[in-house]
């Protein structure tokens, strides 16, 4: 029993461990999906913030250069002429501080300071000679030192005539980039080279710090760019898993769970048995019976054996009480019983031959071990004698005694297995009359070491002779046992002695080179 525990504990150890490595590997594989999704997510953000920033800076210069390009037409008419009409059309441009008309070379007329004479490409180079259209600049005349977008209209190919729309930058800045946390910690307008940051009023290169990743997506219609700087959006989807734990401990534990189920089927005892039988697992062995007074072999007993690819050989103390529980000891015994047909051609063809097969007290029920006799042993017409050994170990008194009869009648004997272990052994002899009793390797061990048990073997002896009923002694290991056991008349001996119990296919060649006459 203690080594059934054993094998459930290994079985439910296994299943455990697939339970909690499938548990494991969903727990994992939900946490990464959820990474990648809320990293993508950040990273969608990031995009759809920048993309719509560029949308509304588009929209906010595309009025501005319908506005130029309908002041155009007063490009070269003189500052008095044209002022008034740049200052209503300044009042209608509500982002725009001021605007400068350009003609030959040279700022001649501003909407605030009126007439000038300044020269155009020593002012601003960069949108007379370097044909930038925009730049971010600092303004020197009415905010001093507030950041200013130029915005240059140009009248004709060669850059020297045109309109310079001059924006508050910073306050549509301020109002159109302001980031969005956590993602988007910085959000940055560049134009021509140079930088001006939702925040910070000065113009100046924006660098990401240590931590934070760039984000750049550039205006198609005007030439701008936006950058944005946050921190990695692996991080940050990190810093979200927690919250995604319990779900994902949920889900994982919910499969591990259905797993520990699914796999309580395919890993119990008895699928393992059922397996065995059909993949051949299973192996009859047989132990000769020898008579103590002949010294020939009068029958063998047949004992099962079971080689699993993973486990090795499983010991039947082992693995029978178990299949006993998980009711898997029929199908054991009908392949015991079919294995045996299978060989009744190489057996001895005699009467006197007695062929003992293992059977447990619940095959009793319902007649089934007399209907596997009648589907498998009796079809094979087998000369040899059955004996359907019982041992004390199972429930005896549930026996029924009407199969018990009917089994005698059928001509099968009924023996009583490890007589002399169980409880109350002495009533069963007269309930179920049985034609054999088999002493017990441990009353066959005592011989000669142990006087208590001796005297029980003495006495189990004597009973049986009595009662007149044959005596099988199980276990007889050495020729002290074998010369006490013949002298006190017990009838048939059994051991390593003998033969340790051996394939039953190996049976015959062992029976003719041991030169074993058979009683008649
Ligand atoms: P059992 O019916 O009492 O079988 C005798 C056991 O004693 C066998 O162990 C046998 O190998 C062992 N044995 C034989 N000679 C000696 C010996 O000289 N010294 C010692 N120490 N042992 C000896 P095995 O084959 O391991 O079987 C153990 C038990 O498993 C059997 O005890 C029987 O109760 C059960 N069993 C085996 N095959 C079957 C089967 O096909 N059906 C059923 N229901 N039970 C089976
Ligand atoms: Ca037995
Ligand atoms: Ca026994």
């Amino acid at each position: 029993m203690h080594m059934s525990h054993e094998v459930f504990g290994q079985f439910r150890r296994k299943r455990l461990f697939i339970a909690v490595v499938v548990a494991a590997l969903v727990l994992i594989f939900t946490l990464f999906i959820r990474f990648m999704e809320e990293k993508s997510r950040i990273e969608q953000q990031s995009k759809t913030f920048a993309g719509n920033a560029i949308q509304r800076f588009d929209r906010l210069f595309s009025p501005l250069d319908i506005a130029a390009n309908n002041t155009l037409g007063l490009v070269g008419l003189p500052c008095e002429q044209i002022r008034s009409q740049l200052i209503e059309k300044l009042a209608s441009l509500q982002t725009v501080r001021s605007i400068i008309v350009v003609d030959r070379d040279t700022l001649y007329c501003s909407s605030i300071f009126g007439d000038s004479h300044t020269s155009f490409s020593a002012t601003w180079p960069e949108l007379a000679v370097n044909n930038q259209r925009m730049i971010l600049s600092t303004d020197d005349h009415l905010l001093k030192g507030s950041p200013i977008l130029l915005l240059w209209t140009p009248n004709d190919t060669d850059n020297r005539a045109g309109i310079i729309q001059i924006i508050n930058i910073e306050m549509m800045n301020n109002y159109l980039l302001e980031p969005t946390l956590p993602w988007v910690e910085r959000a940055i307008l560049n134009v021509g080279g140079k930088s001006l940051e939702y925040g910070n009023p000065m113009i100046e290169a924006a660098l990401p710090s240590a931590d934070e990743v760039s984000y750049k997506a550039e205006s198609l219609r005007y030439p701008f760019s936006i950058t944005l700087f946050g921190p990695a959006p692996e991080r940050l989807a990190l810093e979200k898993l927690p919250s995604q734990l319990p779900l994902a401990l949920l889900l994982s534990l919910l499969l591990g769970y259905i797993v520990w189920l699914a796999t309580a089927n395919r890993m119990s005892l008895s699928w393992q048995i059922g397996y065995g039988i059909t993949a051949r697992e299973f192996m009859v062995y047989c132990q000769p019976l020898i008579n103590s007074r002949t010294g020939n072999c009068s029958g063998i007993e047949l004992l099962l054996r079971w080689h699993n690819p993973r486990h090795g050989w499983i010991s039947p103390d082992l693995f029978i009480p178990l299949a006993e529980r998980q009711n898997m000891i029929a199908p054991l015994t009908r392949f015991v019983l079919s294995e045996v047909v299978r060989h009744l051609p190489d057996l001895p063809t005699c009467t006197s031959f007695h062929i003992a097969i293992n059977v447990a007290a619940s095959q009793f029920h319902q007649r089934q071990i007399i209907n596997d006799l009648q589907n498998i042993w009796w079809p094979a017409s087998p000369v040899p004698q059955l004996i359907v050994e019982l041992t004390e170990r199972d429930a005896l008194p549930e026996v029924d005694r009407q199969v018990v009869s009917q089994l005698h009648q059928i001509g099968v004997k009924l023996a009583i297995d490890d007589f002399g272990t169980g409880h109350s052994s002495l009533s069963y002899l007269k309930t179920l009359s049985p034609d054999v009793l088999k002493i017990d390797k441990v009353f066959t061990a005592a011989i000669g070491t142990d006087a208590i048990n001796a005297t029980v073997t003495d006495m189990v002896i004597s009973l049986a002779q009595r009662l007149n009923i044959s005596l099988v002694a199980e276990g007889v290991e050495t020729a002290e046992q074998a010369a006490y056991l013949k002298e006190r008349g017990v009838d048939v001996l059994q051991g390593y002695y003998y033969a340790r119990p051996m394939p039953l296919g190996d049976f015959p060649v062992w029976l003719s080179s041991h030169k074993v006459r058979l009683s008649a």
